[in-house]
């Protein structure tokens, strides 16, 4: 991307211009709902367009387009989430498709030189009523996208929204829907209305009470898991409870909701409850009065490039001192029980989970250190520390074993994608078994679902080759990413770990049972064995039980303790901790 220039008034433009996700017309529908949810994944989302070399970081946010480029780079097409809601509505198989037969071709773009103003933007967008702009280079070559809600972030809003109620720009006419309603019918409800979602009411009162909320996002989601929605109806996939808000309501009020709850839109109601309409985040970019923004972001300017200066010499000083924690050895291995759920109880094995102990900050969460370990490269010798590590104490504990000391049979590794993108990583892996003595089967290697999608062919290969030498492979966090069972596939590996986020609460809300026992089943059905992550409840564990999966990890069972604790769970009696 060219180098940053400011707005004479002085918004930094290019912060509305987030990375865009080129793809080429050959792929297919389905692998595209899974690039695009890709974007979702954590901290080494690296994404490999289907043929070009660029290779880049993502925002955390999910993308809700695509743009599609030819061989040499040129834009042709955009999608959208709203496109594959259509699809959803005239049950296009997304297997067959690929993305070049549907995509809105000559969208309309905006060149970069231009993008010198952002009403203008905003008006482009409002005009043709899109929600994803592409910048394009002079030779018409994506370089980003301006979408609605980086419009918004960039144009700090809430100090305009501060006086400003909910009921002067919401949506008086939602579309309601009652619950026994089919998924396939609100797909063409979206796609006839042109509307991102629908309200679920309570078709047993008298009014219109909201009860749930299906939104496009939840279409594409059914459509990546490769879930056969035909038969599923609103009531099993909604979104619940919902979060409603008073048209009395400040905006400001409304954004600060929408940004800490991660939702795009909120059900207006009455005092009784009463469903008056909906807000979405569209509604709040609307109240944006250009004079008024220019001359508060003037003053917001300065202190952006202040932070600006700040965070770049915070990193700078986090990376050494994560180097340098690895040779102070401030770094150690937790280890958290897995348990089988079948009559025996049994412990099944370990999973490592690597900590940090700062010297000042006490211990730090790897979701901290992690990233910035991944977008330094550090990550490569941090992992293989973690690698060695857990061999050295995996032989130790088998050392030891007896009657009353029963290690477990296998250690899980977290790996991340790019130790596995490095050309010796099998080699390096057999080198640290044969220094330490540990067996190949003794380690399981987890690497997370959300980025699988980087190189398809080599991923396969070292797959192959660990599994040859008896190590087991598992995908860690599915559904995280809303890759389908079917995209997996595709990776030979012995292992499915869901989520957490569809195991909490997974007595209570039909939204996460539905999809967790589909996976389940279909997880058997390819001879694969299950874990699910992050069983905190007697509940969990025992509808788990009755979906037939096979192992659970999570704080009932015991939280990641170091390796002097974790043995308790060792006695050839241990149950549940
Ligand atoms: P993960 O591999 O999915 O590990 C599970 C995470 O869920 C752990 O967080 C664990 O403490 C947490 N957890 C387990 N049971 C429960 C539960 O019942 N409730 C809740 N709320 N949380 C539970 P942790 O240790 O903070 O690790 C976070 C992530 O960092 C891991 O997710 C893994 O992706 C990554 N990670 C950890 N250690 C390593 C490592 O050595 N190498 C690499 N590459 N990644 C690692
Ligand atoms: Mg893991
Ligand atoms: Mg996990």
């Amino acid at each position: 991307m060219s180098p940053h220039h400011y707005h004479p008034i002085g918004i930094d433009i290019h912060q509305a211009l987030v990375p865009h996700i080129p793809v080429s017309p050959d792929l297919l529908l389905v692998e595209a709902t899974l690039v695009m949810s890709k974007a979702r994944g954590q901290f080494c989302t690296r994404v490999q367009a289907n043929h070009s070399s660029n290779l880049m970081t993502l925002s955390e946010e999910a993308s809700s387009c695509v743009l599609i480029v030819e061989e040499d780079g040129y834009l042709i097409g955009v999608l959208t989430e709203h496109d594959f809601v259509k699809f959803a509505a005239q049950q296009v198989n997304l297997y067959e498709v690929t993305v070049g037969e549907v995509m809105t071709e000559n969208p309309i773009v905006i060149k970069y030189e231009d993008l010198t103003d952002l009403f203008f933007a905003y008006n482009l967008m409002r005009r043709h009523s899109i929600r994803h702009l592409p910048v394009v280079d002079a030779k018409n070559c994506p370089l980003g996208v301006v979408s609605m809600s980086s419009l918004r972030q960039t144009l700090n809003l809430t100090y305009f929204l501060r006086f400003r109620r909910i009921a002067e720009v919401m949506n008086y006419t939602p579309i309601v829907v009652p619950p026994h309603t089919d998924i396939i019918d609100i797909a063409q409800m979206m796609e006839r209305h042109h509307i991102s979602s629908v309200i679920v009411i309570d078709d047993q009162a008298v009014g219109l009470y909201p009860i749930g909320l299906v939104t496009e996002r939840d279409i594409v989601q059914l459509q990546s898991l490769g879930l056969d929605f035909s038969k599923l109806k609103v009531a099993d996939v909604m979104s619940t409870p919902v979060f409603c808000l008073s048209p009395e309501t400040s905006l400001a009020e409304a954004q600060l909701q929408m940004e800490s709850r991660r939702i795009r839109r909120i059900p207006i109601v009455d005092g009784e409850g009463e469903l008056v309409g909906i807000l979405s985040q569209s509604n709040l970019a609307q109240v944006l009065d250009p004079m008024e923004v220019y001359g508060i972001v003037e003053i917001l300017h300065h202190r952006v490039s202040q932070l600006e200066l700040a965070r770049l010499q915070l990193l700078q000083t986090q990376e050494n001192n994560l180097i340098k924690g690895l040779q102070h050895n401030e770094f150690e291995l937790y280890y958290q029980p897995q348990y089988n759920l079948n009559q025996a109880g049994e412990l099944h094995g370990l999973e490592a989970l690597i900590r940090w102990k700062h010297p000042h900050r006490g211990y730090i969460s790897p979701n901290e250190f992690l990233p910035l370990a991944e977008s330094t490269g550090f990550i490569l010798q941090l992992g293989e520390w973690v690698i060695r590590q857990a061999c050295l104490q995996m032989v130790s504990w088998q050392q030891q074993a007896s009657p009353v000391f029963v290690p477990p049979s296998s250690l899980s590794v977290n790996v991340s994608i790019s130790q596995l993108d490095v050309d010796n990583f099998v080699e390096k892996f057999e080198q640290i078994l044969a220094e330490t003595g540990c067996r190949a089967e003794w380690i399981v290697i987890e690497l997370t679902e959300s980025t699988l999608v980087s190189d398809v062919g080599t991923t396969v290969a070292t797959f192959q080759r660990l599994r040859q030498l008896g190590t087991r492979i598992a995908i860690d966090d599915f559904g995280s990413g809303y890759a389908s069972l079917g995209y997996v596939q595709h990776f030979p590996f012995d292992i499915l770990k869901i989520d957490r986020d569809f195991i909490q609460g997974i007595d209570l809300n039909t939204k996460t049972a539905t999809i967790a026992s589909s996976i389940i089943q279909m997880a058997h059905r390819l001879g694969l064995c299950v874990i699910a992550e992050g069983v905190e409840t007697e509940a969990e564990r025992d509808f788990l039980q009755q979906c037939n999966c096979d192992v659970v990890q999570g704080f009932l069972y015991g939280r990641p303790e170091p390796a002097q604790e974790v043995i308790r769970h060792f006695s050839p009696s241990s149950q549940v901790a």
